[in-house]
């Protein structure tokens, strides 16, 4: 599978906002965006030049894809599913990625950050509904169970960063036991939910021409 090579930081900088790609640096004074908040490279500086609608719509797609750590086909097939469901395409893309297993992991506290999630999922860590799912864009449904694996190493390194993680706030659509490190998907997410930087509609646009 492709994957991006440009450092996380430079990524943001490039987007001028915070995608937060790196966990517990992202909300530190470390922060990129914080330190220099203008666009990477030698004329980085004078580069925030006003965009062409194109550009703009462009530029919305790339900061949503880099947030979730997709490429361009597997973004298209999302939103290509998104356009086929009843309701605002926009919102349902968005549903659909706070929904990937992944990201749900992220939401859930078991992890400092969304490329973490997919290791953590990819190495095996993660049951859905009591199975190992080692599949980061599976998309998780209402009732799901979404549970750190029983072995030592899995637990250990879940119960970790729930801990570590004990004030940040979990999405009123996941419940969790903190004790079993059990997750459930109580309802499908909101676009205000997931409080992204995106217009998505900008997204939709682009896709429609
Ligand atoms: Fe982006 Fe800041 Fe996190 Fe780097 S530390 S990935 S600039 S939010």
């Amino acid at each position: 599978m492709g994957r991006r090579l440009e450092p996380a930081c430079r990524q943001c900088r490039r987007e001028g906002v915070k995608l937060y790609l790196k966990g517990i640096r992202c909300t530190g004074d470390k922060c990129a965006i914080e330190r220099r908040s203008f666009a990477p490279g030698m004329h980085g500086r004078g580069q925030r030049t006003k965009l062409s609608d194109f550009g703009k719509q462009l530029r919305e797609k790339q900061k949503m894809k880099k947030i979730y750590g997709v490429l361009e086909r597997q973004f298209r097939t999302f939103f290509y599913r998104a356009s086929k469901k009843t309701g605002v395409t926009g919102d349902i893309l968005v549903e659909l990625h706070e929904r990937r297993l992944d990201n749900v992991v992220y939401r859930l506290l078991f992890v400092t950050s969304r490329k973490a999630g997919r290791q953590l999922v990819r190495y095996g860590h993660v049951l859905v509904n009591g199975k190992i799912t080692t599949i980061p864009s599976y998309i998780v449904n209402q009732g799901d169970s979404i549970s750190a694996r029983p072995a030592e190493r899995s637990q250990k390194l879940v119960k970790g960063t729930v801990e570590m993680l004990k004030d940040r706030p979990i999405p009123e659509w996941l419940a969790l036991d903190r004790n079993s490190l059990e997750g459930k998907v109580l309802r499908f997410p909101t676009k205000r939910e997931a409080g992204l930087p995106v217009e998505e509609s900008q997204i939709v646009e682009l896709y429609s021409k």
